[in-house]
Parts: C-alpha cells; structure tokens; sequence
C-alpha cells in the first residue's frame, strides 16, 4: 500500500471472486468537528465528481455533558447540521445522501443517541467510535499516550461493549490502537480478537479505515507502519468467518470524499475479507424499520 495515490474513477474490483464494489463511502466529517474542511455541499459535489454513489455523513456527534468539545460540534450547532444533510438528500439527484453522526461509546450516551439522535433528528444511522477508553474509570486517550496489554483489554471490552450495544451500523477503525501501541504483544493478539470476535457474534461490520493510511507513517520496533489500519489486526480478523467489513474514506476534506479508499479496499482484497459496503445502505433501511436493535447473538467472553 502507498500512503496516496491518485484513483481511477472506475468502481474497484475484488480480483478473488471478480465482485465490483461500488464507491460508497459512510464515514463523511465537516467543518463543523473543527479538524475538518468544507461544508455538506463541498463534499456532495466532490462526491459527484468523484464518482461516489452513496454519500454517508458522520461529523463527530456533540455529547450532551459537553465532553472533548475541542473536536466536535456545539449542541447548538446540531439542528443545522442535521438539516443540511436531510436537505442535501433531495439537492442531488443522482447521489444517495444519508445521515449519520460519529459516536463516542459510553452507557450514560445510550438514550440521547436513541432519543435526540436517531429519533428527534431522524438520523440514518450511527458509527460506533472510540478515540478514548475507559481504564480503571479513567478516559484515556488513543492519541498522546502509550498502551499497556492491561489497557489494551480494556480498549478490547469497551469497543466490545460498543458493538455489543446494538446502536451502531458500524465501528469506525476498530485498529485505532495502533496509535499508541509500540511493538506486537500478546495483548494486542487479545485486543484483536476480543473485537473481532464480538463483531462476528453481533454480525457488526468493522471498518477499515483510509484516512490512517492518509496519515504519517510511523517507525515501530518492526519497521515502518501506519499508526492505523493494523495490518495484523486485520490478518486477524481473516481468520474469522462471517466478519463484515466496510472500507471508508473518512473523509476531512472535500477532495478526500473517496480520497484512498481503493488502497484499504486492496488490503481487504489481499486478505479475503468480506467487504458490506455494496449492501450497507440498503442494510442502514432495512434496520430503521426494526423496532429493536438489542443484538441477540452475542454472550460476553469471560
Ligand atoms: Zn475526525
Ligand atoms: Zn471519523
């Protein structure tokens, strides 16, 4: 994989089974989460140009206690976030416009992203997220730390618990532990596995997230690596069957709308992952329609 590269504007192929995915991206962010550009228009019409059929906006949700606010919008802010995309759904014939919001997992959060987010503002969908995990706790963050195996457990059953909790369509780069975590370790094999096999029983789709290859290359004790995607956290994960995977641009600009997503596509493509996004959408309408969305699968791992 090359960190960027400029993509055809033809769909990609899975050379395994000769499947065309089609170029639908559900991890969109704007301006608004403050480490983003553009607006919902901007990335509509790069969407366009870019060949992208379904567009999913997920800025990082405003938490009703006001936490991390440095990286999200104001509470204020969400009535017109949430209107723009609703509005942008008829704006654009010819692209699938649906909303979504990117949610940091914790069990006080559960009924306002039930209420206020899925129900008063009629979101689509919601992406399980975390970039902090609760230690002995204590939030910890992804970024601007290291990780112990004992913490890597902790990571493992909070985004368990995440997946468990049936609110999300998905789980946005589930390998976010690679940010802090130097060198292999038995911990991070458990981490690993703790979450893919959660995902598995709750049939939840992990994300292979492209903007990770977007970012700096790191030099671990291995050699040289992105801080995320985890190429060993996928291997992994292929050794599951029934794991969905869905590849996402999570896009922080316009022009990144599908940005390299084709490169997290390959390593799917490599390691015969089952990649979702094709029937995603129609997945996100088929789950609205339920009453419940309590996973009934899956029994907590000891
Ligand atoms: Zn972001
Ligand atoms: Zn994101």
């Amino acid at each position: 994989m090359t960190p960027r590269q400029i993509m055809p504007l033809t769909p990609s192929r899975m050379s395994t089974d000769d499947i065309i995915i089609s170029r639908k991206n559900y991890h969109t962010h704007t301006r608004l989460c403050k480490h983003a550009s553009g607006w919902i228009d901007d990335y509509c019409q790069a969407a366009l140009a870019q060949g992208v059929s379904v567009l999913g906006f997920s800025d990082h949700t405003p938490l009703p206690d006001g936490r991390w606010p440095s990286v999200r919008m104001t509470l204020e802010e969400l009535p017109g976030y949430a209107g723009a995309v609703h509005q942008a759904k008829t704006a654009y014939p010819g692209l699938t416009v649906l909303a979504g919001m990117e949610c940091e997992h914790a069990t006080e959060y559960l009924d306002y992203f039930r209420e206020t987010l899925l129900g008063q503002f009629e979101f689509d969908y919601l992406i399980g997220a975390l970039h902090s995990y609760l230690y002995r706790g204590e939030w910890v963050g992804l970024y601007g730390n290291t990780i112990t195996d004992d913490q890597l457990a902790a990571y493992a059953d909070h985004l368990a618990a995440a997946i468990n909790s049936g609110m999300y369509a998905f789980i946005a780069h589930p390998d976010l532990f690679g940010v802090p975590l130097r060198g292999w370790t038995p911990g991070a094999d458990a981490c690993s596995r703790t979450i893919v096999e959660a995902a598995v029983a709750c049939q939840v789709p992990l994300e292979i997230n492209a903007y990770g290859l977007r970012k700096k290359i790191i030099e671990d004790v291995d050699g040289c690596r992105h801080l995320y995607p985890l190429r060993r956290f996928w291997e992994i994960a292929a050794e599951y069957d029934g794991l969905q995977v869905v590849v996402n641009s999570d896009a922080h600009l316009p022009e990144d709308v599908w940005g390299n997503t084709d490169d997290a596509i390959s390593l799917a493509q490599e390691l015969n992952l089952h990649v979702v996004n094709d029937t995603l959408d129609e997945d996100i309408r088929i789950r609205n329609a339920r009453t419940t969305t309590d996973c009934i699968h899956f029994t907590q791992q000891e």
